[in-house]
């Protein structure tokens, strides 16, 4: 493209912080400015952008299910057909489920060769002091001219892979870090990319395939957690779950051990990951025997994923096979820079 050339870009709106107006009457806040008026907050004369607008949900993000995420890969499908020559797509959206709804479409959207790229807020657009005109502009910015070919968290400057992102404050303009590698770029004079990134590649042939498996639960280990949990999770019909067990990945063996009720969810084709509570460094079960008792009994190791993304990875990969060896392949296999780990590369507890 030359700097002549008009950038197009498509905004989708789906609700969120950015989105809403304050209630009256219920005191609270709920998605309802449309994207008109989300794009009347930023300063006019974006030069040579053209932001091609879809407004898709008006939904708090605490509200968003599997099928939003297929019906949002589905819209953008849809719009990078319509528009060939589409530099880029922004998404607005709410922040409690930003980063499982980024970590959707990254699996379910891949060699997009251009950004796909989530913004949102922590104060309202109607709210004079509001971060959502800065992020969004931001966001607008990276998917018109960012050299980055993934789905990607714009916020507070920042720039971070979908599937190692973490919301991790509550009131902070930063609401999102990056988990272990640190972002892949920030927004300063100008887009300063770091090396790792997938770079922008509009030769490449998308491939869409929103197929996934919803059953899938995601549960945390606390001290008093009833063992029974998992034989419970199971007749509910779940096809995998995830365990955020405490440290590098572990899980009680004595009082309330779990290692049987992971044993039978095996047997019942239940496929068992375990992931870490903390957000920083990565489940190894080879450490420690409370580790090392839910690898003997066939749980798979979440590595250096975070819970989100293991959830997300594993209803992607459950959409896609059940076969037991397959399904270890695939979850060991790094498919959008989800883990830094790859099955060549595995730590001891492959
Ligand atoms: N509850 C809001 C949402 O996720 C929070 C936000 O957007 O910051 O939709």
């Amino acid at each position: 493209m030359t700097s002549k050339e008009t950038a197009k870009i498509c905004l989708i709106t789906t609700g969120g912080t950015i989105s809403s107006i304050y209630d009256e009457e219920t005191q609270a806040l709920h998605p309802g400015l449309s994207v008109d008026t989300l794009l009347d907050r930023l300063p006019k004369g974006m030069g040579n952008i053209e932001v091609i607008k879809r407004e898709l949900f008006q939904l708090d993000s605490a509200n968003a299910q599997p099928h939003h995420w297929q019906t949002l890969a589905g819209a953008i499908k849809q719009v990078s057909e319509e528009i060939p020559d589409l530099q880029g797509i922004v998404i607005s959206h709410g922040t409690d489920t930003m980063a499982y709804s980024a970590a959707a479409v990254s699996f379910m959207i891949q060699d997009f060769g251009r950004p796909i790229v989530f913004t949102g807020s922590q104060i309202p657009a109607s709210v004079p002091w509001s971060d959502g005109p800065r992020n969004l502009l931001d966001a607008i910015r990276v998917a018109a001219f960012g050299d980055i070919g993934e789905t990607c968290i714009v916020f507070n400057g920042e720039i971070h892979r979908a599937t190692r992102t973490k919301k991790v404050r509550v009131n902070s303009y930063d609401a999102f870090d990056s988990v272990d590698p640190s972002p892949i770029g920030i927004l300063a004079r100008d887009i300063v990319l770091y090396e790792g990134r997938k770079k922008r590649d509009h030769s490449l042939i998308p491939r869409f395939d929103t197929r996934i498996d919803d059953r899938v639960f995601l549960l945390k280990v606390f001290p008093g957690l009833p063992s029974q949990t998992l034989a419970r999770i199971v007749d509910m019909g779940f096809h995998g779950i995830v365990i955020e067990g405490y440290g590098s990945g572990n899980i009680p063996t004595i009082e309330n051990a779990l290692t049987r009720g992971i044993q039978q969810a095996i047997d019942q084709k239940c496929f068992v990951v375990v992931s870490s509570q903390c957000a920083f460094g990565q489940a190894d079960l080879s450490i420690y025997a409370v580790g090392r008792a839910a690898m003997d009994v066939g749980a798979m190791s979440a590595h250096d994923m975070t819970s989100e993304a293991a959830l997300v990875k594993l209803a992607w990969v459950l959409g896609h096979t059940k076969e037991p060896a397959r399904v270890r392949e695939m979850m060991s296999t790094s498919f959008v820079g989800e883990m830094s780990f790859t099955s060549q590369n595995l730590p001891s507890d492959k």
